[in-house]
């Protein structure tokens, strides 16, 4: 087992943390305390294995498939190669995801390098979920007074937690196509952030096979149908292009810091306190910049696994783990503000460069200051 892995009760003293050492029956603690995580997306699925191994056996409710051709959540299935890491914890196989890789990827018109690929997600989230006992319904009132433990992982809909104190979601739409060329080379992977208004950006996934997610998401934007078709249109001038199918979704982009209350308590029938704790989108471990949540859902929910049961704990290390994303969503705060100046403080475009380099992307430090995602519009306008 790796050193970054839950820490195994013992026997008459249990290490819940690396700090805490709580005097309680190991064996005793696992068939007592009842955990039932809500969600088996990415965030939900993999804490359940994770906690298995840990010797903890959670009930996981979900909802059933989405409305999706894939059955599951409106995704690009972009993450950085990274993740091998955290799917190794869970005995998994990267390789066995491993779609396409994006080594390198345009951001409007300038060719930086970077860790991304393309994953299956359907079939990851799929595997972790077969190791799992899945109750495939929502939890009812009447179930969830049995449980000492309830985790939300329940995304974007934040079902078990009280409100976010501050939300902020992104609209998105995406297709997936088949592309062909005609004349010429087969689409890359982008970004191309100038080409929606306000903030956001259109990209451009491949998933190997000639397929492709493309699609758009942003804030102050109310066409996405337009701008994807017009994006569309320009790239069949070279290739052929076979629409497959179609979703809209939403992204988180709160960050985890207006996202509180991360955890919450709630009376049982019984008189016993029920906890309740937040992990993965429900928590705002998205990017408010980029709109990426994978990998940093299963991060949130493996400092849920090693702080298991300290939520103090928890919660200050998700808040200190994600800290860079409540600066993000600050500028995102100051851009939307009606009182701001027409552009990016430097603090923003920092900040912009500063994501690019936390994700491995190799943009030279002017010219992401200068071209970076959708504040191409602000610096240039
Ligand atoms: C269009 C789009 C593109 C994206 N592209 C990328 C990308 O390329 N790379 C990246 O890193 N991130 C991307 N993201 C973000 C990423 O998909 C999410 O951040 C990530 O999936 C969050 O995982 P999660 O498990 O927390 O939530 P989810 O994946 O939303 O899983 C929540 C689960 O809970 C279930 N559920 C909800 N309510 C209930 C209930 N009441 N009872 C039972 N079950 C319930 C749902 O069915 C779902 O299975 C994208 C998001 C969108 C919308």
């Amino acid at each position: 087992m790796g050193a970054s892995r839950l820490i195994l009760p013992q026997r008459g003293h249990i290490p819940c943390t690396r700090h805490h050492a709580i005097d309680v029956d190991a064996d005793l603690l696992r068939d007592t305390v009842k955990v039932a995580i809500v969600g088996a997306g990415i965030a939900g699925s993999y804490l359940g294995c994770i906690l298995e191994e840990g010797g903890i056996i959670p009930d996981v409710y979900e909802q059933g498939p989405h409305d999706t051709t894939c059955g599951f959540r409106s995704c690009g299935w972009g993450a950085p190669s990274a993740i091998g890491a955290h799917l190794a914890d869970a005995g998994l196989d990267l390789d066995d995801y491993y779609l396409e890789p994006m080594k390198s990827m345009e951001f409007d018109g300038l060719i930086a390098r970077t860790p991304l690929c393309t994953l299956d997600k359907p079939a990851l989230i799929r595997d972790l979920r077969a190791r799992l006992k899945i109750i495939p319904h929502q939890l009812t009132d009447r179930e969830s007074d049995v449980y000492d433990v309830v985790v939300d992982a329940t995304g974007i809909s934040r079902t078990i937690l009280p409100p976010c104190t501050s939300d902020l979601t992104l609209p998105t739409l995406q297709h997936r196509v088949a592309i062909e060329p005609v004349a010429g080379r087969a689409p890359g992977p982008g970004v191309y952030g100038s080409q929606v208004p306000g903030l956001g950006y259109i990209w451009i996934f491949p998933l190997g096979k000639s397929q492709y997610h493309i699609g758009a998401g942003g804030l102050l934007c109310d066409n996405y149908a337009g701008i994807l078709n017009r994006f569309l249109s320009d790239l069949s001038r070279g290739c052929s292009i076979t629409h497959q199918c179609t979703c809209p979704g939403e992204i988180r982009v709160a960050s985890p810091f207006f996202s509180q209350p991360l955890v919450a308590k709630r009376r049982r029938e019984s008189g016993e306190l029920q906890r309740i704790i937040g992990v993965g989108e429900s928590i705002g471990t998205v990017s408010p910049f980029t709109g990426e949540g994978i990998l940093h859902s299963m991060e949130s929910a493996r400092i849920l696994a090693d702080s298991w049961l300290d939520e103090d704990r928890y919660v200050s290390r998700i808040l200190s783990r994600f800290s860079w994303m409540k600066k993000e969503r600050e500028t995102l705060d100051y851009l939307l503000s009606d009182s701001r100046d027409s552009a990016p403080r430097i603090r923003d475009r920092w900040r912009f460069y500063r994501n690019a380099r936390r994700s491995g992307v190799k943009l030279p430090l002017q010219e992401a200051f200068r071209r970076m995602g959708s504040l191409t519009r602000w610096i240039e306008g």
